[in-house]
């Protein structure tokens, strides 16, 4: 008798599966072998467990088009938990369960994540709020997705391994790169789906079909995207803005309508997008230094919201539940924009106040200066490639073994071995450690005489 895994792969390698109405490979001839191991070992427990495993969501869409994708999302016809906890002790995989959602997620020693859910039908009750959940069937399961793109499902399961179950077009509309909804009360029910239908049009150069672009059209008419959590907006825009060309996304979702009604108004689209590509290229740019940690989001927001006031910025915000570090740092970016531009116009020729200036700015701001080319470039580069990891090689322990007791004079010494250290008058630790033994001294010196005069 053949082994359960070479069966499989007999059955995996079936080229009978038909796509775009003819012949062709199954899309799982794209995977690579671990994703093929894995989904065998998925498929044997199943098995087990006589119930139905499926692979769903976005990587099934994107084998189809051939575009890479390691988020593996399977949906069960049966306990999705139970399945889960089964499949860790099989792949030794730590597991997080949400008892709530039916779901289950494991993380691979690997670094892999699969997440797995049971087979669920959703209620909407109210517009735009989120629906109650029970379990299903796959087509129920598969009936709740936001487009036919994504309704797609691989089948695990022994009968039919690696077959494509296509309920509702999604194959043809990947064919004619058309995003579509499912139903009509698509948008009204969630409304974050407009977000993610533009996020899909720009990333994958689809196109909502006419019917579907009316119904997004209507909606945000409604005002129904006014009345979803904040908390939903800010994630589908972090989304949008990781996306490798956002200003697109940008613009068409202000061509829709749905940019003000969630407070943004991007008056001249086209200064924007100018600006968006600007930042982003010095964004490249500086990352060949070690330019820190500037978020693309955030800096894509700042220039998103740079005609907003200080305090409209923080409003914006907190209704987003944006948090208070990412506000603060937008918030500062913005207001500094105009103090920056003045400052850094012309090459700075003394680097120690070059580096006193720009470090008390976010480095999202940074690298909008940068982008404004010229002096600000120059300078911008010059803190990146030399200044910023000027680091002094004493600290207050030193001070500390030369015999003095830690007083807020350690910062000054610090502050002023420093700025020597860039003006190069000092270099190295011998050096330092002699600079900052003579303004100790003086330092002390100065306010021993000062205390003996005041007595
Ligand atoms: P990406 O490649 O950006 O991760 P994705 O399609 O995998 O895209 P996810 O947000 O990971 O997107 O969602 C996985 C799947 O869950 C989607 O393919 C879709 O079927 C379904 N889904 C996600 N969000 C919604 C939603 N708001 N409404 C209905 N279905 C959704």
């Amino acid at each position: 008798m053949k082994s359960f895994t070479s069966l499989m792969n007999i059955i995996e390698t079936r080229k009978n599966i038909r796509f775009y109405g003819k012949k062709c490979e199954s899309s799982m001839d794209f995977f690579t072998k671990e994703l093929k191991d894995l989904l065998r070992v998925i498929s044997a427990v199943s098995r087990n467990m006589k119930v139905s495993a499926y692979l769903v969501g976005g990587i099934v869409r994107d084998a189809l088009l051939k575009i890479p994708n390691c988020d593996i999302d399977i949906v069960v016809d049966g306990n999705g938990v139970r399945f889960g906890e089964r499949l860790a002790r099989r792949l030794d995989a730590r597991i997080e369960i949400h008892k709530k959602f039916m779901t289950a997620a494991l993380a691979l020693k690997e670094g892999q994540q699969i997440d797995i859910a049971t087979s669920r039908v959703e209620f909407y009750y109210k517009p735009a709020q989120l629906p109650s959940v029970e379990s299903g069937s796959i087509k129920q399961d598969l009936s709740r997705r936001d487009f036919t793109i994504n309704s797609l499902a691989l089948s695990l399961n022994r009968k039919d391994y690696g077959e494509i179950l296509d309920f509702f077009g999604g194959r043809e509309d990947l064919k004619n790169k058309k995003i579509k909804v499912l139903h009509k009360m698509s948008f009204i029910e969630d409304p974050t789906r407009i977000f993610r239908a533009v996020r899909f049009e720009k990333r994958l150069g689809f196109r909502m079909d006419k019917h579907t672009e009316a119904l997004a059209r209507s909606a945000v008419e409604m005002g129904i995207v006014s009345r979803v959590s904040g908390v939903r907006i800010r994630d589908e825009l972090i989304h949008i803005m990781s996306e490798e060309k956002p200003f697109n996304a940008i613009k068409r979702l202000q061509d829709l309508g749905a940019l003000s009604k969630i407070g943004i108004m991007v008056r001249n689209g086209k200064d924007y997008k100018e600006d968006m590509e600007k930042a982003l290229n010095s964004l490249c740019k500086l990352d060949q230094y070690d330019r820190g940690k500037i978020l693309k989001w955030r800096l894509l927001m700042a220039i998103m919201l740079k005609d907003k006031t200080a305090r409209s910025i923080e409003l914006w915000c907190l209704k987003l539940k944006i948090r208070k570090k990412d506000m603060f740092l937008i918030k500062d970016t913005v207001t500094n924009m105009p103090k920056v531009k003045k400052a850094l116009k012309d090459e700075f020729s003394n680097e120690y106040s070059l580096y006193n200036e720009l470090r008390q700015y976010p480095v999202e701001l940074l690298a909008i200066c940068h982008s404004w080319s010229g002096g600000y470039a120059k300078n911008i580069k010059k803190y990146y490639k030399r200044l910023v990891h000027v680091k002094l090689e004493i600290s207050g322990e030193d001070l500390k073994d030369m015999g003095y007791s830690p007083s807020p004079v350690f910062k000054k010494v610090l502050q002023r071995v420093y700025r020597m250290k860039f003006n190069k008058k000092v270099s190295g630790r011998e050096e330092e450690l002699i600079a900052a033994g003579i303004l100790m001294n003086s330092y002390t010196h100065n306010s021993t005489q000062v205390r003996s005069r005041a007595r």
